[in-house]
C-alpha cells in the first residue's frame, strides 16, 4: 500500500472547497431582465437592449458599431458572407481550434484548408499560411486561442501581400489585445461569441466587429434575413436569414459586459501567478503569449506537459489534477482527427468531392496533434477566485510532482 498522499489514492484533495462558479450574474442581469420583459418588446427589432450592447461592444472596440446575431459560429458565417467569401474560395484555418472555425468555411460553400499552429500559442503559424496559399486562397481565419492573439503582424503582412481576407476567431479572447488594439479590429472582421462557457455570456450569442463599415451592414444584413436598415420590412436585398439575437441576451450582455473590466484584470492577475510558478516545474510549460499580445483575455489556461521531464503524462496528471479539485475542461482535438472528416458519411458526397478539398485525415500536422494530445485546459474558474485560489493550482501540480510515483499506472 503507498501512503495516502494524493487524492487519487484517497488521500486528502488540496482543495475542498469549489472554485467560484461559471457564469456570474447578480442583480444587474436580474434587473435588466425585468425591464425587457416589462417592456414586452422581447425581439431586437423593436427593443432598445441589443442596440445598446452593440454600440457598447463597439465602444470596447473603438469601432463604429458591432452586429449581435445568434452565436459565434453564425457570425464566422456571416463574416465570410460579408466579405464576399464563397464558392471556389480557399481559406485556411488552424488545425488546433473549435469544430466551428471550420464549419463555417464549409458552410459557405467555401473550400477549409487546413495548417499547423506554433509550438509556443497555439495559434496559426504564419509560416504555415504563407506555405499553404495558392492562386484560389481568398482568406485567412486566425484564432487566438486561450486569448492569446496569433502573429498578427504576419498574418496582415501576408494577406496584404496576397490580397487576402481576414477574419479573426475572438471567441476566446475577449479583452485581448495586439499592440494596443482589441482584436477584432486588426484583420477585416472579428467573429466573438458568447457561448456558456465563454468570458462573457447569456448562455448563447455572438458579435460581429470590423473595422470597416462596408462588411458591418453587410454583416447587418445577412444577420437580418437580407434587408437594409430603413428599408420597408418586406423589401430583401441579399440570401441572408435570421440571426438576430434576442433581446434577454441583449439585456443579459449589457450586465456583462460593465462587469468584464474588473474580472479581466482579477484573471490577468492569477495568470500572471499561474505564469511565473507553474514555469518553474520541470516538465510544464505554460501557454506562450508573443510580445504584440500587450493583454490577453484568459479564456481558459492553458499548460503543455512534457512527460519525460514531468514523469507523467498529460492524461495521468490530469485525473491526478481533477482528484484534488482542480477543474479541467478538455484539450480540443485536432481537426483533421474529427470523424465528421474520416467517417465514410461524416461529410456529404457533394461536399467532399468539392474541387481542392483535402483528405483532412490524411494530413499529417504534427504541432496541433501534439498540443491536442499534452496540453492542459484548466477551466477559466481557476483564475476567477483570489490568489490564495490560484495558487492552488500550483500547490496540486508540486504535490503530484513530487509524489509522481504513486500515481497509479494508466496501463
Ligand atoms: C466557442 C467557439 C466558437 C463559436 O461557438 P458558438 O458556441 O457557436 O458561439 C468559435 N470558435 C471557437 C474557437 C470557439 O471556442
Amino acid at each position: 500500500m503507498s501512503a495516502l498522499h494524493l487524492a487519487i489514492n484517497g488521500g486528502p484533495p488540496v482543495r475542498t472547497e469549489p472554485y467560484p462558479e461559471w457564469p456570474t450574474a447578480d442583480g444587474r442581469e436580474r434587473e435588466l431582465l425585468l425591464e425587457v420583459l416589462d417592456s414586452r418588446r422581447w425581439w431586437a427589432t423593436q427593443g432598445t437592449k441589443v442596440r445598446e450592447f452593440e454600440a457598447a461592444w463597439a465602444g470596447f472596440h473603438g469601432a463604429e458599431s458591432s452586429i449581435a446575431v445568434t452565436n459565434g459560429s453564425h457570425t464566422l458565417e456571416i463574416a465570410l458572407l460579408a466579405l464576399g467569401v464563397g464558392e471556389g474560395d480557399e481559406v485556411i484555418v488552424p488545425n488546433w481550434t473549435f469544430l466551428a472555425t471550420v464549419s463555417a468555411v464549409l458552410m459557405v460553400n467555401a473550400i477549409p484548408v487546413l495548417v499547423d499552429v506554433d509550438p509556443g500559442t497555439g495559434c496559426i503559424d504564419p509560416a504555415a499560411v504563407r506555405a499553404a496559399i495558392g492562386p484560389r486562397t481568398r482568406a485567412v481565419i486566425p484564432v487566438h486561442i486561450a486569448g492569446s492573439v496569433a502573429d498578427m503582424d504576419a498574418i496582415t503582412a501576408i494577406a496584404r501581400e496576397h490580397g487576402l481576407v481576414v477574419v479573426e476567431d475572438c471567441a476566446h479572447a475577449h479583452g485581448s489585445t495586439w499592440r494596443g488594439t482589441p482584436v477584432g479590429m486588426l484583420g477585416d472582421a472579428g467573429s466573438y461569441s458568447f457561448q456558456s462557457s465563454k468570458l462573457m455570456t447569456a448562455g448563447e450569442g455572438g458579435a460581429i466587429v470590423s473595422r470597416r463599415d462596408d462588411v458591418l451592414s453587410a454583416a447587418r444584413s445577412f444577420s437580418d434575413c437580407g434587408r437594409k436598415p430603413g428599408e420597408w420590412f418586406y423589401s430583401h436585398y441579399l440570401l441572408g436569414g435570421n440571426y438576430r439575437m434576442t433581446e434577454w441576451q441583449g439585456a443579459v450582455l449589457l450586465a456583462q459586459l460593465e462587469r468584464f473590466p474588473a474580472q479581466q484584470l482579477n484573471r490577468a492577475r492569477n495568470a500572471d501567478i499561474l505564469n511565473r510558478q507553474l514555469a518553474s516545474i520541470p516538465g510544464l510549460h505554460p501557454q506562450g503569449r508573443l510580445d504584440g499580445c500587450t493583454s490577453q483575455g484568459n479564456y481558459c489556461y492553458v499548460v503543455r506537459v512534457d512527460e519525460d521531464e514531468f514523469g507523467l503524462d498529460r492524461d495521468t496528471l490530469r485525473e491526478a489534477l481533477l482528484a484534488e479539485g482542480i477543474p479541467l475542461t478538455m484539450a480540443y482535438p485536432p481537426l483533421s482527427r474529427l470523424d465528421l472528416f474520416s467517417a465514410p458519411d461524416g461529410l456529404s458526397p457533394r461536399i467532399r468531392s468539392r474541387a481542392g478539398m483535402q483528405d483532412f485525415a490524411a494530413l499529417a500536422l504534427p504541432v496541433s496533434e501534439r498540443m491536442a494530445d499534452t496540453t492542459l485546459w484548466f477551466t477559466t474558474s481557476v483564475l476567477m477566485g483570489t490568489e490564495e485560489d490560484a495558487r492552488d493550482v500550483v500547490r496540486a501540480v508540486e504535490k503530484i510532482r513530487e509524489h509522481r510515483v504513486e500515481v497509479p499506472s494508466r496501463g
